[in-house]
């Protein structure tokens, strides 16, 4: 455990995007209590709560700056809830699937941050042949029991075998507090054939500006917010080059949906959600989700990879 209210890095006064020295408060920390794991886990239903965050003058990135150390706290997560939502994440992953094969249809993919590895198993149905890197070491055992090629660990990784035809970093890069490092780190491990897919939350879309500071993103383990500006910037000074956006669905078990969306009520009206709507999934888009199709930059612009 740590106190985010201590600054603990030397570069808490620098933009991770830009590098830009100039950072302004635009929202005081809503911790707390000591942070631990719990507050990491992918299923936190602690909406609104966040670390203070900060807006760089130049770029309009919003991060939070005190929070910079924060891996430790994936290395030690366990998320039984993830866990137990099984199919309705890989109907997610084949969502995600559909738009990768329509820019590679085979080849080498890997999956960065890949959980308990439900894109992994969508993947090789389509005939990928696929490795996974995940730094949670209960999430990593969850999908080797499965029998997944996945690494505990983060990037860089000396057992990888790069280029990957396909990369993916879904719901990852809001959460780590080096952007940058991260997407260069990917970039190193994609040739100029090779296409990657992000899909982070919008911090500019209509639910975000809607919703204010209960936005459902905005939550302790997220320390990034990116717009479609500033993940353009980030992946351009990790040597890439986004080509395409589109605003891609969730798909969840009813009964987690009513659970989630039970916060936003007093709590005289909550409910416990019947068991039977664990197995209906529900897909819905509020298009506060960017997917982005990126390549390398030194790419020639006329590639399409893939095509
Ligand atoms: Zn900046």
């Amino acid at each position: 455990m740590s106190n985010e209210t201590t600054p603990n890095n030397s570069d808490s006064n620098t933009c991770r995007v830009c590098a830009g020295r100039t950072l302004e408060l635009v929202r005081p920390s809503t911790i707390r209590r000591p942070l631990s794991e719990v507050d990491f886990a992918i299923t936190d239903p602690n909406y609104g709560t966040t670390a203070a965050i900060y807006r760089c003058r130049e770029c309009g990135f919003l991060q939070c700056a005190q929070l910079s150390d924060v891996l430790q706290y994936y290395q030690t997560l366990k998320d039984e809830e993830y866990d137990s939502s099984g199919q309705h994440r890989l109907h997610q992953a084949e969502k995600l699937l559909q738009t990768i094969i329509r820019y590679k249809k085979s080849g080498k993919l890997l999956d960065v941050g890949a959980g308990t590895g439900y894109l992994m198993q969508r993947a090789l149905a389509h005939g990928f042949e696929t490795v996974g890197i995940e730094p949670s070491s209960w999430l990593c055992d969850k999908a080797l029991v499965k029998g997944l090629n996945v690494l505990c660990g983060v990037l860089p990784d000396p057992s990888l075998n790069p280029p990957y035809d396909v990369v993916t970093l879904i719901d990852v890069i809001e959460h780590v507090s080096n952007p940058v490092e991260v997407l260069s780190h990917i970039a190193g491990v994609m040739s100029t054939d090779s296409v990657g897919v992000l899909v982070t939350p919008d911090v500019h879309s209509l639910a975000a500006r809607l919703t204010g500071t209960r936005w459902w993103h905005y939550r302790v383990a997220h320390v990034g917010y990116f717009n479609h500006k500033t993940i353009s910037l980030a992946l351009d000074r990790a040597g890439l080059r986004p080509i395409s956006f589109s605003r891609p669905a969730w798909y969840l078990s009813a009964a987690y949906l009513m659970s989630r969306l039970s916060v936003y009520l007093p709590s005289y009206l909550r409910l416990n959600p019947p068991a039977v709507l664990n197995r209906l999934t529900i897909g819905f888009n509020l298009f506060d989700s960017m997917l982005v199709v990126f390549q390398r930059k030194s790419t020639p612009l006329h590639t399409v990879a893939g095509k």
